[in-house]
């Protein structure tokens, strides 16, 4: 079913395959009116976004961005609605979030080098080929080298936890994602919850944090778990939000945007409106 709004699309400016504005123009052809850019870790393509937006004076965009988070053992991902993207706090986070599994490799080649060990950052890149660079490329850098005769003596001399080479990756945790959109003036909500394993801690989590809704209604959730979840945002006192998390990557049966199961009813598209507006006067005062 269409729905008037969708707060979770992406374009180019992350995995989409749609320029922001290609996905404005789609939007509103399948009947959005409110649409949320939410690209993963970027903002890059809202200032294209809000171009876009211009030409239909009927059509309202949100600016905002989807945050790749970790738990043990898995992902959380977090959307923020309302952030601007000039803010430096804000790019320093989303860069951070880009980084880190790089940085972090190449933390660790210089922390290599100041001890005087001849590793270089192109040998740990070529043992990663296009994957995420991590610690076992610079174990094998090492023993290409001969600084080492096999990878677990990497890890115990130089960079296991405790080695004098080991850098941490920069992570951010769901509830420090949420608290970092509540500071710079946005509005967090939980992303497709519907498969985490403990909905209700994180959710506790997340709530204490300044979460104020989650994904209820999104593109395949059906009448069963649009339920569960329903009910989960009401003990935690959550507005219930959702979009297509649109792509243009899955083929035929990939919902367009504005695509849901369960339509987002107008109370909670009229709760983020309004927020959006309290968030704005609250900026310019
Ligand atoms: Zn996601
Ligand atoms: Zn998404």
């Amino acid at each position: 079913m269409e729905c008037r709004a969708d707060f979770h699309c992406h374009s180019t400016a992350s995995d989409g395959i749609l320029s922001p504005s290609e996905l404005v123009k789609l939007a509103y052809e399948h009947g959005v009116r409110i649409m949320a850019l939410t690209d993963h870790d970027s903002t890059e393509g809202v200032e294209e976004a809000r171009r876009a937006a211009e030409g239909y004076p009927d059509f309202t965009l949100i600016p905002g961005v989807e945050m790749g988070t970790d738990i043990p053992g898995g992902e959380v991902h977090v959307l923020g609605y309302f952030l601007e993207p000039g803010n430096a706090e804000l790019q320093e986070t989303l860069q951070r979030l880009r980084d880190s599994r790089r940085l972090r490799g190449q933390r660790m080649v210089e922390k290599l080098q100041a001890m005087g060990v001849e590793v270089t950052w192109e040998q740990v890149e070529r043992f990663a080929g296009d994957g995420a660079v991590g610690r076992p490329h610079v174990a094998q850098a090492l023993l290409e080298k001969g600084y080492i005769d096999n990878i677990s003596e990497a890890f115990e001399k130089y960079i296991g936890r405790d080695g004098p080479a080991y850098a941490d990756r920069t992570k951010l945790t769901p509830s420090e994602a949420v608290a970092s959109i509540v500071r710079l003036g946005g509005v967090a909500c939980l992303a497709h919850p519907r498969d985490l394993e403990d909905l209700d801690g994180v959710l506790a989590d997340l709530k204490a944090a300044g979460l104020a809704g989650m994904e209820v209604h999104y593109k395949y959730y059906e009448e069963e778990a649009v339920k569960r979840l329903l009910d989960a945002a009401r003990r935690f006192d959550l507005i219930p939000w959702g979009g297509s998390d649109y792509h243009g990557l899955y083929g035929e049966d990939e919902p367009f945007p504005g695509g849901m199961v369960s339509p987002l009813p107008d109370e909670s598209i009229e709760a983020l409106l309004r927020l959006g507006r309290e968030r704005a006067a609250e900026k310019a005062r």
